[in-house]
């Protein structure tokens, strides 16, 4: 009956290549990023070996079928061999003349070199003979033989590629020579029968190496799904936060020969420099080699500037398709060649990972360029990668000389005690979690990535700027230096000589990613500008931009270099910071400890010059901006010492017995200080204190004022949780605002405000706002007291929690949207039901989260305060979140 056979059975398998393009670029989750791209490639006219995609949904059907390839799949790739077979003109097994294929993994994200890739399928003992003889190089048949062999048993039969490359080491060693290209076809035969041997060995059960290549091609496929779920897959997947993924695509693709002779090679570039984001074209080659030689950073490649005097026509090729891709995709583009016989192909090509540096300048340019409007410019570069931008340079004045240098790889400076392994680098951080780390390696490869996750900067001895070291550094932002050749390891020592000087564990090394340089010792670093391209950017962000961006500042120093950054006002003053610094946090320690209201009035007084005068500093260094200043926070016992001798220093200091200090220190002793005397309790208490503060902000403003400065002093209550605690603090420091204010003769526009962070306020937020006249939320307390985790004390459980994904990210690094995130949005609405025009903001550490910063302009905030270095980020975070709701801000919800 018709109903048997009716369902069409569905596509799993895609052509590419040779002409033929099932796929496109944006089916990447169903093809992979490298399928949808060669099938674009091919459809661009751009000459890509055939081959086909299988879909990712196989390798989601590979897991639910305990790993086993659905029956209905199999007759498509049969097809899709045959479709390959008629383009190349050659048949998979032919011993007289072989198609060979690749094998290829390709996720819709692209995790670079943590899946298995073989080369060369398809070749056997007679087609090996056949290609031999067909190409007349025995060499490079027996090359590209034995190098399948080591692919095939190490990806698809779980072998130790060591155990090959100890092979191959031995034969140079036997032979007397340095390079693999300097083994004959002879050597290369015999290092296949080597090879075989130590397949049959090592594989169990024993077993001789697949001579049916459609056997070798389903072995393959598997183990390109397999490697989907391999430990380092997972592990690039975990740090780089990957989910939602339906698995790997497999590339099944005719292979293109780098390995023929001189006339043949293979390469890596970018069509920008992917450190600078200069427009060059930027990228290595090595002739006479199979793709995985560039990339394993194994022999180190040549610029491929040098292909322009070495195969002109193929450079000038190369040089149009940089162009085509570049026009086609608008964005900087990662491509892998192959040159076979003076022939081009193109293997993959991809969006550039670049570095913060290149984001903004490729962004800027290709705007210029007209390639892309500026909006896309704005959208195009993620407010994190700005952090790169903002890394330490080396200080211009530092007197220390290079040692070495190194091909520059990823830039910024890190300086850190080195470690010649990723296991140590895991070690040191174990025992001694904030020491800087700089992992040493000769080169890195994707089992090292914990290790490198936790270095401040990498250096390897060998490879280029497409080795693994380089690609995953710039990935995260990190200083690396690769191919430093003056670097000698001796990694059993622990130790390693650069020119001379030894270096031993733990020692420190400085290194420049942007020039290459590596230093011995620790160098002196110097903070960033905001200049050139990074303020163009910027600029072009604000053009989009309706969230307002202030800073968290205590200091005229940061605030002016947050106002340098674009901050457009003080969203957050610590005063307890004022109080620690010498004579003051005498004075200070007076107070707490005074027995009466007039000696804790006599030591306020002492106290007042010191605060008026930093908020002069402020008010000046924030001209014509809004100043937020929260009164005293922190509970009273954090000013006093806990041990014997810094009491008994005290007392001495302050001529009281040291009985007295201790009784003060038991008497504020709190079981939980988070939850106890501090905050708006402390001046409802002890008033003098609010009285003093407030009177410093005033007098500071009319100082001011009267020079001239324009200020906006925001007097901002912490820790309300009724409206009565703000009622009484905000008539107490109007009343005295007031009397300041006409002694002086002056008006000046100030607003007394609070802070949202015990949950309650944000639950009555109506009737907070009767007095409020702005609410800034503290998301770090609101956090705390909303999920009831005290940020201090969650090291033991969260990293469980995260992995257990109870949180899916830490809500002290962005807002927990589902729950803080309802008291936020409510805060808000009832706060402006009382008070339309309620002035809101948040001044936690989230107002520096893109994500959180995203959620505050949904909820219709005004603007958000972050850390000075932070500020850029959160601008372009602001642009991007207007232009995601289309420029309108959500009040009504
Ligand atoms: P990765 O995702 O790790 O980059 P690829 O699938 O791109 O892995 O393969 C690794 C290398 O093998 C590539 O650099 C490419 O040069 C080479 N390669 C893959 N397929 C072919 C092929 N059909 N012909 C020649 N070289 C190939
Ligand atoms: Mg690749
Ligand atoms: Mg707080």
């Amino acid at each position: 009956m018709a109903t048997a056979t009716a369902t069409a059975t569905k596509k799993f398998v895609y052509s590419f290549g040779g002409g033929v393009a099932e796929g496109k670029a944006d089916m990447k989750a169903l093809l992979g990023g490298k399928g949808a791209n060669l099938a674009e490639m091919s459809m661009l006219g751009i000459p890509v070996p055939p081959g086909f995609t299988i879909t990712t949904e196989v390798c989601a059907e590979y897991y639910k079928n305990d790993r086993h390839i659905p029956e209905d799949v199999i007759p498509q790739i049969v097809e899709g061999i045959a479709k390959v077979e008629a383009l190349v003109g050659k048949k998979l097994g032919d011993p007289a003349d072989p198609l060979l294929v690749s094998v290829r993994s390709g996720a819709a994200l692209s995790m670079p070199g943590m899946m298995n890739t073989i080369l060369n399928l398809g070749l056997t003992d007679e087609s090996v003979e056949g290609l031999a003889a067909k190409t007349n190089n025995p060499r490079f048949a027996y090359d590209s033989y034995r190098r399948f062999i080591d692919m095939f048993g190490s990806t698809a039969m779980g072998l130790e590629h060591e155990l090959f490359e100890h092979a191959l080491s031995a034969m140079k060693t036997e032979r007397g020579v340095k390079l693999d290209t300097e083994l004959t076809a002879d050597d290369l035969k015999e290092l296949v029968i080597r090879y075989k041997a130590i397949y049959r060995a090592h594989t169990s059960p024993s077993h001789d190496f697949p001579q049916d290549p459609k056997d070798q091609l389903m072995k393959a496929i598997n183990a390109v799904f397999n490697s989907w779920m391999g430990k380092k897959a997972r592990e690039y997947r975990r740090i780089e936060k990957i989910e939602g993924l339906l698995g790997t695509a497999v590339n099944v693709q005719a292979m293109v020969f780098g390995n023929m002779g001189n006339n043949s090679g293979t390469g890596v570039a970018f069509t920008r420099d992917p450190n600078t984001g200069e427009n060059v074209f930027y990228g290595d080659y090595l002739i006479n080699a199979q793709g995985e030689d560039v990339v394993a950073g194994i022999r180190t490649p040549e610029p491929i500037s040098r292909l322009q005097e070495e195969m002109p026509q193929v450079y000038d090729q190369l040089l149009a398709i940089r162009e085509k891709l570049e026009r086609h995709y608008k964005d900087m583009q990662d491509i892998e060649f192959t040159v076979q016989e003076g022939v081009l192909y193109m293997l993959q090509t991809r969006n550039g990972k670049r570095t913060g540096t290149a984001a903004v300048r490729i962004a800027v340019e290709m705007a210029r360029e007209g390639l892309i409007d500026h909006q896309t410019a704005v959208q195009r570069v993620s407010p994190d990668s700005l952090n790169h931008l903002l890394l330490p340079r080396l200080d211009p004045k530092a007197k220390e000389r290079p040692v070495a240098r190194g091909i520059a790889a990823s830039p910024g400076a890190a300086a850190g005690k080195v470690v010649f392994s990723a296991e140590d680098a895991v070690h040191l951080h174990d025992v001694h979690p904030s020491d800087p780390i700089l992992l040493v390696r000769k080169e890195t490869s994707p089992e090292d990535v914990a290790g490198m996750n936790l270095a401040r900067g990498i250096l390897t001895s060998t490879g280029g700027k497409a080795s693994h070291a380089a690609v995953v550094a710039r990935g995260w932002g990190k200083p690396c230096v690769v191919g430093c050749d003056a670097l000698v390891i001796d990694e059993e020592a622990k130790q390693a000589s650069i020119q001379g000087h030894i270096v031993r564990e733990h020692d420190f090394i400085t290194i420049d990613g942007t020039t290459g340089d590596v230093y011995i010792g620790k160098v002196p670093t110097v903070d960033p500008e905001m200049t050139g391209d990074f303020a163009t950017l910027m600029e072009w962000a604000d053009e989009y931009r309706t969230l307002k961006v202030r800073t968290n500042a205590d200091t005229p120093r940061d605030a002016r270099r947050a106002r340098e950054f674009g901050a457009e006002g003080i969203g957050l003053c610590r005063t307890e910071h004022m109080f620690f610094e010498d004579q003051r946090i005498v004075d200070m320690r007076k107070m707490i400890l005074a027995d009466t209201t007039e000696a804790r009035v006599k030591a306020l007084n002492d106290l007042l010059p010191h605060q008026r005068a930093d908020f002069i500093g402020l008010f000046e260094a924030m001209d014509g901006c809004p100043v937020t200043i929260r009164l005293l926070d922190p509970p009273l016992h954090e000013f006093l010492p806990h041990d014997d001798s810094g009491q008994l220093e005290v007392a001495k200091q302050l001529g009281i017995p040291v009985e007295k200090v201790r009784q003060r220190v038991a008497q504020l002793h709190e079981q939980n200080p988070m939850l106890g005397f501090r905050g708006c309790r402390l001046p409802i208490l002890y008033p003098e204190i609010g009285d003093m503060q407030v009177r410093a902000i005033m007098e500071a403003a009319i100082d001011c004022a009267k020079r001239g400065v324009s200020v906006h002093p925001e007097i901002m209550i912490p820790l309300i949780g009724t409206v009565e605690e703000l009622k009484i603090l905000k008539e107490r420091a109007q009343a005295l605002c007031e009397q300041l204010l006409s002694e002086a003769g002056l008006s000046i526009p100030y607003l007394i405000g609070t802070m949202i962070e015990v949950p309650r306020a944000a639950l009555t937020a109506d009737e907070v706002a009767t007095e409020a006249e702005f609410f800034s939320f503290g998301t770090n307390d609101l956090t705390q007291m909303t999920l009831g985790l005290s940020r201090d004390d969650i090291t033991l459980f969260m990293p469980t929690y995260l992995e257990k994904k109870i949180y899916k990210i830490d809500p002290f690094q962005s807002i927990d949207i589902a729950g803080v995130g309802q008291l936020i949005e409510m805060g808000v609405r009832k706060g402006r039901q009382t008070r339309p025009n309620l002035k809101i903001g948040i001044c936690g550490e989230h107002g520096g989260d893109p994500d959180s910063v995203a959620f505050c302009q949904s909820v219709g905030m005004d603007y958000v305060s972050c850390s000075p270095f932070r500020v850029p980020l959160a601008r372009l975070a602001a642009a991007q979140a207007a232009l995601t709701n289309g420029g309108k801000v959500q009040r009504d919800k």
